[in-house]
């Protein structure tokens, strides 16, 4: 049978099991944040009760054994990604301090006043305000790719802000917002063809997209551990290994040097060159264990499963009087952002967490969209391999009595 069997996974999730103001919970803010399950759980137990130690320089056992768990890591999402050298995945805290890094290092280097960066309308603020902090630094321009009112971006819009000016075009993969997919290909070829460098944010891909950075030929990916089933606190940068080794370091301190004297010091290979100080080694081993847990019931089945959701939600929320839908992509990823005439957003949550549904409600960290959009911000339901119908269904009914009462 092609398809997951959705109630053993749920075993494996803890925190699903419990009642929330007297409510089973509904879990449906995974694009904030997605549940973890009891193999990411244990192997953060493993790693501290049996190796934890501090990585790299050490001779003995337990230090080799750390080492060899945390590397481990960086081979599977090497893997994950389909990059070429395991040395390309650098870890990070998260997406945010990923492009950050670029923005500093990469940024700081090649961008100079009068180059022009591209971002989209759709940009979470971690892949806007970096780039203005460097524009204001360099005297460099940010230009935003519009989008139509499905909240697509406007392909035909992009190919006129490209131009020889254009150094560095820097988009999210999928949405938080609204879960519209972006045509990244056609992006990323356009991109080259006028010499420009492309950084993808995959915080909302990683977990339910194919996402072959060699077949995108993609210069920088960066993703969050924390939105696919690992531990909050680790993030990857991936970077082609050409750019990575033009760039100069991004923090200084133990691990990324070579060799330092009072006058000089020179500097690590990658990945090392970017990995300054003791990283978060007990969460890197367990994120290991949640690329394992995606890979063993299938991107494609689990992608599958939240599109089956995300078409049945839609349906149900968009056939209850005084519900609109914001975000009306043809390629979204499972999210699912929706106003109730006569309620603000946030009176909605409040409403739907007495009932045990936890949604996330406001501008979700997008303001400059929702600026465009006309509106404050939205509801937004996102679901997860370990979501029901059932429990879009319990979703549909509160909103359909919240709703009756003003509509
Ligand atoms: N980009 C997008 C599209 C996101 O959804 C998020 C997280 N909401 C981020 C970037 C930032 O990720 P993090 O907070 O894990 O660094």
């Amino acid at each position: 049978d092609w398809s997951l069997d959705i109630q053993s996974i749920r075993k494996q999730f803890p925190v699903l099991h419990q009642e929330v103001n007297g409510k089973p919970l509904i879990y449906f803010d995974n694009a904030a944040t997605n549940q973890k399950p009891s193999s990411v759980i244990k192997a953060l137990d493993y790693y501290y009760e049996t190796d934890n130690a501090n990585i790299h320089r050490g001779v003995h056992t337990l230090a080799e054994r750390a080492t060899a768990d945390f590397e481990e890591t960086r081979k599977k999402a090497a893997a994950f990604l389909n990059t070429k050298e395991v040395e390309e995945v650098i870890f990070t805290k998260g997406t945010t301090e990923s492009i950050n890094l670029v923005a500093s290092t990469w940024g700081r280097k090649f961008i100079d006043k009068g180059d022009e960066i591209i971002i989209s309308t759709l940009e979470h603020h971690s892949n806007i305000v970096p780039w203005q902090m460097l524009c204001e630094e360099k005297g460099a321009i940010l230009r935003v790719i519009p989008i139509n009112p499905k909240g697509e971006v406007i392909i035909d819009e992009f190919k006129k802000l490209l131009s020889a000016k254009t150094k560095l075009v820097s988009v999210v993969f999928a949405s938080n917002a609204l879960g519209t997919i972006n045509p990244v290909a056609e992006i990323i070829s356009l991109a080259h063809q006028h010499g420009a460098v492309v950084l993808l944010d995959g915080a909302q891909a990683s977990a339910h997209l194919d996402v072959d950075v060699q077949k995108l030929d993609v210069d920088f990916f960066a993703l969050s551990a924390h939105k696919m089933y690992g531990p909050t606190g680790v993030g990857i940068l991936y970077g082609k290994r050409s750019l990575l080794e033009a760039m100069p370091p991004y923090q200084g301190g133990g691990e990324m040097i070579s060799e330092v004297t009072f006058e000089k010091t020179t500097y690590n290979a990658i990945p090392y060159k970017f990995e300054a100080g003791t990283p978060n080694i007990a969460d890197v081993v367990a994120f290991g264990a949640a690329i394992d847990f995606v890979n063993e019931h299938g991107k494609d089945r689990i992608a599958a499963h939240e599109e089956e959701l995300l078409h049945y939600a839609t349906a149900k929320l968009e056939s209850i009087p005084g519900v609109s839908i914001v975000g009306q992509a043809a390629d979204k990823v499972s999210v699912v952002s929706f106003l109730v005439n006569g309620y603000h957003p946030l009176d909605v949550g409040m409403y739907l967490d007495a009932r045990g549904i936890a949604v996330r409600t406001g501008h979700h960290c997008t303001q400059p969209l929702m600026k465009h959009l006309g509106i404050e911000g939205t509801v937004r339901a996102s679901f997860s391999v370990y979501n029901t119908k059932e429990e879009i269904d319990r979703l549909a009914e509160a909103v359909t009595l919240l709703a009756g009462r003003k509509n």
